[in-house]
């Protein structure tokens, strides 16, 4: 994107708008927003005129008692005035991403000046990758950026599709993009080493791909969260009633043969925190992962897997983060959450290069307040998910295939 020129140039760009809002239509968190804000500026700045794609929601999976599509939940309209006071322009809106309305305010938009174009979910081409919506899509302007990492792993026609109607010097990712893209890069394709990845969460089945691929890459792997107990069950450890899912025993133990295979050093949970209920409130011990008695669940790491995961996590030099060490939501069970952040902190002041990517443990370091002390926090769970686990994204391969 840095080398194109947008002066007196149509810029269609495809963000990710999908923020979170009040019951009043207020926006909770714009951290979404903001994330495209460089890649908007440097089209503006550079003379050039931004209109804007986005989806916000689901809208037709979640459609009014009479089948018709709730406008009024699903509107971009709501992001307008806070649009403009982050941009400093008068954001004009069209009613509909395609059709005469957003034509002509396509064609009447002057360099400097931003458009935003209704929710591209309202209709059934975006989620189907219609060619024939994203032709008249790409018929509003000259240049495409592709600035949505959170939703590049979807064939949609505004993510992917619509790129094969500019010429590939007429195409290119927002920095956003370009900044998840290579820090995934950096951190699995050619990391400093040694390369640690800890992985938690609630199940196994949900990260067997990340899993796999990470077992070809790192030196080192942790898994804490729910999904440990599977491991330590599939080893013949008593684990109580903590999640287990047992259709995924072998599974573990191939995993576990496949490290050691690779010589990589693997870390589950030696202790846990142990409750006999899935409450903030419930009794608590700390036992062995291994040795947990009937009627109590395993939620949280206990002390002495703190301070062996934080030893290894210290001796890397590049370091992935997906997925929580426990029921990070109680207070009572943040514990292992939290010092895992507090170790890639730490590390990321020694040096190393830390990716916190994946829906939960994203939400743990911004709620632990420590989201500046790592390198970077990716703004694409399942996104990010599909690039660890070594999948091409199709909004990656249309810009570059
Ligand atoms: P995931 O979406 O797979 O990353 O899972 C995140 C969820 O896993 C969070 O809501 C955690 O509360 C939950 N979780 C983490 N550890 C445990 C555990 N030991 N037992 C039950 N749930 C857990």
């Amino acid at each position: 994107m840095k080398n194109l020129s947008f002066a007196g140039k149509k810029v269609l760009v495809r963000v990710d708008f999908n923020v979170p809002m009040n019951t009043d239509f207020q926006i909770t968190d714009d951290t979404r927003i903001r994330a495209a804000l460089p890649t908007i500026m440097h089209i503006l700045n550079g003379e050039g005129a931004v209109i804007l794609l986005s989806h916000l929601g689901r809208p037709l999976k979640k459609r009014l008692p009479d089948g018709s599509i709730n406008r009024e939940t699903f509107t971009l309209k709501h992001l307008v005035n806070h649009l403009s006071e982050l941009t400093g322009t008068d954001v004009k809106f069209a009613s509909d991403c395609i059709g005469s309305e957003a034509q002509s305010k396509a064609a009447q938009l002057q360099p400097r000046e931003v458009l935003l174009l209704e929710n591209t979910r309202f209709h059934e081409g975006e989620e189907k990758g219609d060619p024939d919506m994203a032709k008249k899509l790409a018929d509003l302007g000259d240049i495409y950026i592709n600035d949505a990492f959170g939703t590049a792993h979807r064939a949609h026609a505004s993510t992917a599709i619509i790129a094969q109607y500019f010429a590939p010097d007429k195409r290119a990712f927002g920095f956003l993009m370009d900044a998840e893209l290579n820090n995934a890069a950096k951190t699995m394709d050619h990391p400093e080493r040694p390369l640690v990845a800890i992985v938690g969460g609630a199940k196994v089945s949900d990260k067997i791909l990340l899993l796999d691929n990470l077992l070809e890459k790192v030196d080192g792997l942790i898994i804490g969260g729910g999904m440990a107990y599977t491991f330590i069950q599939a080893q013949g450890g008593e684990i109580g009633n903590s999640l287990v899912e047992a259709d995924r025993l072998d599974l573990a133990r191939e995993l576990i043969a496949k490290a050691k295979r690779k010589h990589v050093e693997f870390l589950l949970p030696v202790d846990s925190v142990i409750a006999d209920s899935f409450s903030n409130d419930a009794n608590i011990q700390v036992v062995p992962s291994a040795e947990i008695p009937t009627k109590w669940m395993g939620l949280d790491i206990g002390p002495e897997a703190r301070s062996s995961f934080t030893k290894l996590i210290l001796q890397a030099r590049t370091i992935l983060w997906n997925g929580p060490m426990g029921v990070f939501e109680m207070p009572a069970f943040a514990k292992g959450t939290l010092q895992v952040a507090q170790a890639l902190a730490q590390a990321t002041k020694q040096g190393a290069f830390t990716l916190v990517g994946g829906g939960d443990s994203v939400t743990a370091v911004n709620q632990m307040g420590l989201a500046d002390e790592v390198s970077f926090v990716s703004t694409g769970g399942g996104a990010m998910l599909e690039l660890l686990e070594g999948k091409v994204l199709p909004g990656v391969v249309a810009i570059r295939p």
